[in-house]
């Protein structure tokens, strides 16, 4: 992926250019527009846009922000920031996977960049992943090396084995059956509730995780191991 931007284009993600008037902007502290110290933004004297700057740099955040695209940011972030606070992917990761969905450059994938339309895609593409998933996996290193040389391989069809078990629609499922901790099996002597979920990788196999908690709606996962035949 590749992106020409114009001169100008550049200047406006530095934040020199205003995007909606197109005028340069100044570089001040925002005590000096605002009354209060958010520290040094870029600002446009024109229609009071402004950004502010990376800690301890004069490097805009992204591109001037009015009031409704600051509003569209901090709703972007609302959702996307969720999938490295949830311990779902790192936070490089997720970036890695949003630039992916929006079909950007990794180096222009900063939400400070966006306009509001791209602001809302961020946050369709982010809810959409969240509603499924639903799981976050414990210490996947440590899985993968327990099954060298095949760690690759068998991390992925444990975590496809979850993929499907935590995406299957259970609306019909008969009652007392319809709630994920309707699978739990709380066993003597073990610290967590263990869930078998069905092996994709073997129809006759299942395997078997530790319930280590809950967050917001994502269970925390321990591998524990692969059921016997
Ligand atoms: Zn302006």
């Amino acid at each position: 992926m590749d992106i020409q931007l114009t001169e100008e284009q550049r200047e406006i993600l530095k934040g020199r250019i205003c995007p909606y008037c197109h005028v340069p902007t100044e570089y001040k502290n925002s005590v000096e527009v605002y009354g209060v110290d958010y520290g040094m933004i870029y600002y446009c004297p024109k229609c009071r846009a402004y950004v502010g700057v990376h800690k301890g740099t004069d490097r805009a955040k992204g591109r001037l922000a009015n009031a409704e695209l600051r509003r569209c940011k901090i709703e972007a972030h609302r959702y996307f920031d969720e999938l490295y606070k949830r311990g779902i992917m790192k936070r490089t990761e997720a970036y890695k996977w949003l630039s992916e969905q929006l079909g950007l450059p990794p180096e222009y994938t900063h939400i400070g960049m966006f306009n509001p339309e791209t602001c809302a895609k961020v946050v369709d593409v982010s809810k959409k992943y969240l509603e499924t998933m639903r799981f976050a996996l414990r210490r996947q290193d440590k899985i993968k090396a327990a099954f060298e040389p095949n760690g690759d391989e068998t991390l992925t069809r444990i975590k496809e084995s979850l993929t499907r078990y935590f995406a299957a629609d259970r609306s019909e499922f008969p009652e007392g059956l319809r709630d994920i901790e309707d699978d739990f099996n709380q066993l003597p002597g073990e610290p967590y509730p263990t869930i078998a979920v069905n092996d994709v990788g073997n129809d006759s196999r299942m395997i078997e995780f530790y319930v280590i908690g809950k967050q917001y709606d994502v269970y925390r996962l321990a591998f524990k191991g692969f059921t016997k035949c």
